[in-house]
């Protein structure tokens, strides 16, 4: 059994598998963590942004946890390069660790459209802990904030950039909002409803140009006026941080290549999280997920086999949700199947949408649109995802669904699918609390 530990990247999926590892190992073994960043949450930092939490709050460890479970941590330090034949990570101080087994989860990084301009003053990323810090230091009440980009990280800050008493544009180049979450439909839907609440939305724009113009910014298009405004945030997609394993002898192609174990070509090399192509729950193809639901259970697996059990990972499920300004909208699983048979359902007054997606009689993919305070909204949204994630048989169901596809209820009862959910678990056990072991997990 491997007794030297080295896991990069101190994310959701490094933390989880450090904890996991600490949790089913028989003997203890030797764990370092080589972390860019201090550990903290991505996911919370839209809720430091608007200050419903403090910063000391999006952290996920201390340096006293770490030593309490016995973790050699490098924080701070980037590892620059993997000697997969000699089991040595160098990292950039010149550091070597050697390591008898070795988990990748140094996640993504925001990239900037190649703008000219993308790089000025009160031009920002959002990804980081640091660029959150930038975005707060820009805003004040009354600022004219351009988001660059209509897609899910947009949307998971929206609410903060509200309510600090920003006024709000988004610029998207493709025709319209969410186009990798919801379909033209449902865009519609939450492209009304934001207009609605004050939010301005340009769509089919290119942006050419930013330019500091007396104090502001301004941002200039292929086609149509220019924008002027005080603080831009380009939220244009991610990358996975790879380009240090590049020529380590690791496969890469979207992500690191994994298998059910997650394990890279190289057999004491794994991979979790953002920068894993794992297998998809839905497709059963491998897929990049940039998610955390992803990157904790990638986490959780690789623990376990790290820590000598042999734990097979079924697949995950995609999963976007998000709420912007008392709206919720979510997809799950393939929504965006053109093979599978569709069925949709609006009611607009509510702006209330639902399209249901059945490859045979099983609910493959779905996508939910609708007011927070609609209680079936918010049960609707959790009972989609149960049915997606177990492909229950729906039977006879699957015709009430696509006569109802408001009723989801009965569909979901019927199934038995909170029966196929329960006996569930990532590890083969139920998650244990704090105190019944070192850590919870
Ligand atoms: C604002 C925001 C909101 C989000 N909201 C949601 C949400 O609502 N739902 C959802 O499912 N997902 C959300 N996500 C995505 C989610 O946070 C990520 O999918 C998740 O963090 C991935 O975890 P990870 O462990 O793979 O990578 P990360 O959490 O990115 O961690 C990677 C770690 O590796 C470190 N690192 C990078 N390079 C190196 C190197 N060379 N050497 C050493 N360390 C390195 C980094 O510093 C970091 O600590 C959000 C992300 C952001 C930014």
């Amino acid at each position: 059994m491997a007794r030297r530990h080295l896991i990069i990247g101190g994310g959701t999926a490094g933390m989880n598998a450090m904890r996991t590892i600490r949790e089913e190992e028989r003997e203890p073994s030797e764990i370092t963590l080589v972390s860019a960043e201090k550990p903290y949450s991505r996911m919370v930092l839209p809720y430091y942004l608007d200050r419903s939490i403090a910063e000391s709050h999006v952290f996920t460890t201390s340096a006293a946890l770490l030593a309490q479970w016995k973790v050699k941590a490098h924080l701070g330090r980037r590892a620059t390069a993997l000697d997969v034949n000699a089991n040595v990570c160098t990292l950039d101080d010149g550091t070597k660790v050697e390591y008898d087994d070795c988990l990748i989860a140094t996640g993504s990084a925001a990239v900037r459209a190649p703008v000219p301009g993308a790089d000025g003053r009160n031009v920002h990323s959002f990804w980081t802990l640091d660029e959150c810090r930038g975005v707060i230091a820009s805003i004040t009440p009354g600022s004219h904030v351009v988001m660059v980009g209509a897609g899910f990280i947009s949307f998971t800050i929206l609410n903060s950039i509200l309510a600090l008493g920003a006024k709000l544009t988004i610029v998207e180049v493709a025709p319209r909002i969410l186009p990798r979450m919801v379909d033209d439909a449902g865009a519609e839907i939450v492209e009304g409803w934001l207009k609605a609440h004050g939010v301005a939305i340009r769509t089919n724009v290119k942006a050419t140009k930013i330019e500091d113009a007396k104090g502001k910014k301004r941002l200039k298009f292929a086609s149509g006026a220019d924008l002027a405004c005080d603080v831009v945030i380009m939220a244009t997609g991610i990358k996975t941080n790879l380009d240090w394993l590049k020529g380590a002898g690791v496969q890469i192609n979207r992500g690191i290549v994994v298998n059910d174990r997650l394990r890279s070509n190289v057999a004491n090399v794994y991979a979790a999280g953002d920068v894993a192509e794992g297998r998809d729950l839905v497709s059963g193809q491998p897929a990049l997920h940039a998610i955390e639901p992803t990157a904790q259970e990638h986490g959780r697996v690789v623990g376990a086999n790290m820590a000598g059990k042999d734990i097979a990972y079924k697949g995950s499920l995609i999963i976007n949700i998000v709420e912007v300004c008392h709206l919720d909208a979510a997809s799950f699983g393939a929504w965006d199947d053109a093979k599978a048979e569709a069925v949709s359902g609006l009611k607009r007054d509510r702006a209330a949408y639902r399209k249901l997606l059945f490859t045979g009689d099983r609910l493959t993919g779905a996508i939910i649109i609708g007011r927070s305070g609609d209680v079936w909204t918010t049960n609707d949204v959790g009972m989609l995802k149960g049915l997606v994630q177990t492909g229950v048989r729906l039977g006879r169901f699957k015709d009430h669904l696509k006569t109802h596809p408001f009723d989801v209820k009965t569909a979901y009862i019927a199934s038995g699918t909170t029966g196929a959910l329960l006996p569930e678990t990532v590890l083969g056990r139920p998650s244990k609390a704090p105190g019944e072991t070192p850590v919870a997990v």
